[in-house]
C-alpha cells in the first residue's frame, strides 16, 4: 500500500552529527523502515564501523561479508553489497564490518578520496535497483567517511538530542557541510532537523526544542521522537522499533517523521 508520495528523483539523505549517541543510527534505520513499510524502496548505507545500523536491520556484518569497505575500495559495487533487510521486502542495507575501522586512514592516500561513495552510487547496476531513498548513517566524527557521505548526498538530516549541550558542536558540523558545499557538492543542503530522545517530563527538553526551532525554523520536523525504552530495545533483537513494537509511541513517532519527510519532498523552499 503506497500512500506516501514517491519522489520524482532518488533522494540521498546523509544522517550526520559528529556527536555520538544522539540518535543517528536509530533515526536512520527507523525512518528507512517507515518509508519501506509504506511501499517505497529504500537503501541504508552503514558507514559506521560499529555496524549498528546493519544489526538493527537484521543484516549480517561479521568480517568477510561483502560490505561498504569493499565498495569504497572500488572492489565491488553497491548492488553486490546490498543485502535485503529482515524488516521489509523493500529495504536493503550495505553493511559495515570492522574492516571499515581502518578506512579513515586508508582513504587518505586514495585517488578521489572524498568522492568514492558518490562514484559507487552512480552506477547502472544501482540505477536498475530503482531506490526511492538512500540513507547514509555516519560515524561520530567529521573524518573522510562522513565527508564521503556528504559528497554523495543531496540532503543532510541532523538528529539533535533534547539534552544539555544539544547545540554544542553543531557550528562545526554546519561549517563542514558548507565546505563540502562550496568545494565538492554545491547541491548539498541541510533539509531536515529531527529532535530525538524528547522527555516531556523535563523543562530542559522543551527549552532545547524551542531553541532548535528558533534556530532552524521549518527545517525542523514537527514530529519529535520521544525517549522510549522500546526504541532502545529493538536493535538487541535485530529489529527496528516498527516491527519490534508497532503500536508503541516510538514506532508511531518514527512513522510520522517518515511521512513528514516524504510529504515535504526534496524541494528546497526559498523564503
Ligand atoms: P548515534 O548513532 O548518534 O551514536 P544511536 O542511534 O546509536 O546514536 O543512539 C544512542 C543510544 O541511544 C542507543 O543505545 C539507542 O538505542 C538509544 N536511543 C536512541 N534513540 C532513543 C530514543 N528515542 N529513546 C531511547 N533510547 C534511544
Ligand atoms: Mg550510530
Amino acid at each position: 500500500d503506497l500512500d506516501l508520495p514517491r519522489p520524482k528523483n532518488r533522494r540521498i539523505i546523509t544522517v550526520a552529527n559528529q556527536k555520538g549517541g544522539v540518535g543517528k543510527t536509530t533515526s536512520t534505520v527507523n525512518l528507512a523502515a517507515g518509508l519501506a513499510l509504506h511501499g517505497l524502496k529504500v537503501l541504508v548505507i552503514d558507514l559506521d564501523p560499529q555496524g549498528n545500523a546493519s544489526t538493527a536491520l537484521g543484516v549480517e556484518h561479521r568480517g568477510g561479508v561483502p560490505s561498504v569497505y569493499e565498495v569504497l575500495l572500488g572492489e565491488i559495487s553497491v548492488a553486490d553489497a546490498a543485502a535485503k533487510s529482515t524488516q521489509s521486502d523493500n529495504l536493503y542495507c550495505v553493511p559495515a564490518t570492522i574492516d571499515l575501522a581502518g578506512s579513515e586512514i586508508e582513504l587518505v592516500t586514495m585517488v578521489a578520496r572524498e568522492g568514492r561513495l558518490k562514484e559507487a552510487l552512480n552506477s547502472e547496476a544501482v540505477e536498475a535497483l530503482d531506490f526511492d531513498y538512500v540513507f547514509v548513517d555516519c560515524p561520530p566524527s567529521l573524518g573522510l567517511l562522513t565527508v564521503n557521505a556528504l559528497v554523495a548526498a543531496h540532503e543532510v538530516l541532523i538528529p539533535i538530542q533534547c539534552e544539555y549541550y544539544a547545540l554544542e558542536g553543531l557550528g562545526q558540523l554546519l561549517r563542514n557541510i558548507e565546505l563540502v558545499q562550496s568545494h565538492l557538492n554545491p547541491a548539498l543542503w541541510v533539509s531536515t532537523i529531527l529532535l530525538t530522545m524528547y522527555d516531556g517530563r523535563t523543562k530542559l527538553a522543551d527549552q532545547v526544542t524551542a531553541e532548535v526551532r528558533d534556530h532552524f525554523g521549518d527545517l525542523t520536523l514537527r514530529t519529535v521522537i520521544p525517549r522510549s525504552v522500546k526504541i532502545s530495545e529493538a536493535p538487541g533483537f535485530g529489529q527496528t522499533v516498527l516491527t519490534y513494537d508497532p503500536g508503541s509511541r516510538g514506532s508511531m513517532s518514527y512513522l510520522d517523521a517518515a511521512r513528514e519527510i516524504a510529504e515535504r519532498g526534496a524541494e528546497r523552499k526559498t523564503a
